[in-house]
């Protein structure tokens, strides 16, 4: 029978209310097909593209079968970018949240100390990429022995970007006793290779693109020298006027280059590339979601399986090295179901790459031309009015679940010797409140961060004016980190 409600899934009632406040009402046609399987305990090896509710067709069954009361990993979730890991991680901790499921994600350029010490503390799934998993497997600093449950996510792409070897030695370092899920948006020879020496009779399940996950984009070329990149960007955004674009770029020094240049033309626009710090990968990608500007200058970095929505325009300001990555890059537009425009600039010796496009991706690109000076002098005005309009922001992700939910800081952590007992103890202790009101605790150095779950922060922050932890006066507000 085809599960096509939430309710038709043996779930928890934790699980379900997540479910229900992140506005998924009904399952999509991955989730209907991974989830019992999942939840019946098969390998699985999932043939799905991004943006098909993927995350959660593995994020729902791993949330509901992690046992709360143990304390090391038991889920492993491997993903090849440090942005992917960071959004499957939200994703995870917004599905776990009220059954209180810690999401532990691990990557590389961020604090090693930092992700050892959260990995000390309670981690039920653990979301990495895989050089960081690796660092942390040697270091002794990731328990494996409690892993029942292994994601290879865009395993695809982990081959593209080298990962494979890697991602075998960290499978075979895991316990033998576990699920295995394979995800993958194309099947190359490899990576059914991998899933026939990791995956235990496997159930394959493809997902054919549908309506909602069937881009429609219109791809378009421009044949143009380099040196009249510029100029043919300017023309061609003024003349598009989009509400939101990405342009890709092939180098990181071409991104710098292509933003400093819409900089100083007054364009509201950030850049995304490898060789930034992470944070400020982060806040770039936070600030494009929240449509902080309309433009994003990027490397292949932002191009895979980044979830943002309504993003109406793709510029290739360089034709991508390969057929590919072309995909993944016109990926980020045209999402559920909108329509989307991607452009390239295609130098003459590209043209090669041009028809192996075409021939992979089963479509034609038109041609068009440079915009006249009178075609770009008529749009200047409307273009000059969106760049210095602000967006309406989008409220983001899991917003309607958080709207019960205070996070709490607390000035005390592991060196004053506290543990989440401790703050269970005295919580629990003010009138009012249960276990059921408090949700994830997170106790770092010097500082504690605690969800409280049914709209009850405010009963805990006036009540802990007068009350001590474990003896100890603590300051506590509501906290500024998500
Ligand atoms: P993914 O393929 O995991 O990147 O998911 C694509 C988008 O679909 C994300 O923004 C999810 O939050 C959203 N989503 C996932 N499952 C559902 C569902 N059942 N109903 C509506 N939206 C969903």
């Amino acid at each position: 029978m085809i599960k096509n409600k939430f309710t038709d899934f043996p779930l928890e009632e934790e699980i379900r209310k997540a479910v229900s406040d992140l506005g998924y009402r009904y399952p999509t046609i991955v989730q209907q097909a991974v989830i019992p399987e999942l939840l019946a305990g098969k390998d699985l090896l999932v043939q799905s593209q991004t943006g098909s509710g993927k995350t959660a067709s593995f994020g729902i069954p791993l949330c509901e079968k992690v046992e709360w009361l143990e304390n090391k990993p038991q889920a492993l979730i491997l993903e090849p970018t440090r942005e992917l890991a960071q959004q499957v991680q939200e994703d995870l901790i917004n599905i776990g949240r009220y059954k209180r499921v810690k999401t532990t994600a691990v990557y590389g350029k961020a604090s090693f100390i930092k992700q050892k010490s959260e990995l000390k503390q309670k981690s039920h799934i653990v979301v990495g990429t895989p050089g960081r998993v690796s660092d942390h497997i040697l270091k002794g600093t990731l328990s494996l022995d409690k892993i029942r449950y292994v994601v290879i996510d865009e395993a695809d792409e982990m081959l593209n970007m080298g990962f494979i070897e890697q991602v075998k030695e960290i499978i075979q370092a895991l316990p033998k006793q576990r699920q295995t899920l394979l995800f993958s948006a194309t099947m190359p020879e490899k990576i059914v290779e991998l899933s026939q020496n990791y995956l235990s009779e496997p159930k394959m399940i493809t997902v054919e693109a549908t309506e909602k996950t069937v881009p429609k984009i219109q791809h378009a070329f421009l044949p143009v020298a380099d040196e009249e990149k510029f100029a043919a960007l300017e023309a061609l955004t003024v003349v598009e006027n989009p509400d939101s674009c990405i342009i890709f770029c092939n180098t990181q020094e071409k991104v710098d280059n292509t933003y400093d240049h819409l900089v100083d033309a007054g364009y509201p626009v950030g850049k995304i590339h490898g060789g930034m710090i992470q944070e400020d990968r982060f806040e770039v990608m936070d600030a494009f979601r929240n449509k902080r500007f309309r433009y994003l200058v990027a490397t292949d970095v932002a191009a895979r399986g980044i979830d943002i929505e309504n993003i109406t325009h793709v510029i290739n300001m360089d034709a991508p090295y390969e057929k590919e990555s072309y995909i993944h890059r016109v990926g980020r537009t045209g999402r559920a179901g909108k329509e989307g425009f991607a452009l390239t600039f295609f130098t003459a010796k590209d043209q090669e790459l041009k028809k192996e496009i075409e021939a992979y991706g089963g479509f034609k690109m038109n041609q068009i031309s440079l915009p006249n000076a009178k075609q770009v002098a008529r749009s200047r005005g409307a273009f000059k009015k969106k760049i210095t309009t602000k967006q309406v922001l989008q409220s983001p992700k899991g917003k309607a679940l958080e709207q019960d939910i205070m996070k709490l800081y607390f000035n005390g952590g592991k060196k004053k010797k506290l543990r989440a007992l401790d703050f269970v103890g005295t919580l629990t202790s003010i009138e009012g409140i249960t276990a059921e009101d408090i949700g994830i605790i997170t106790i770092q150095e010097n500082v504690t961060y605690i969800d409280i779950l049914n709209g009850k922060g405010s009963i805990i922050l006036q009540a802990m004016k007068d009350r001590t932890i474990k003896g100890k006066q603590l300051k506590v507000h509501k906290a500024r980190k998500k």
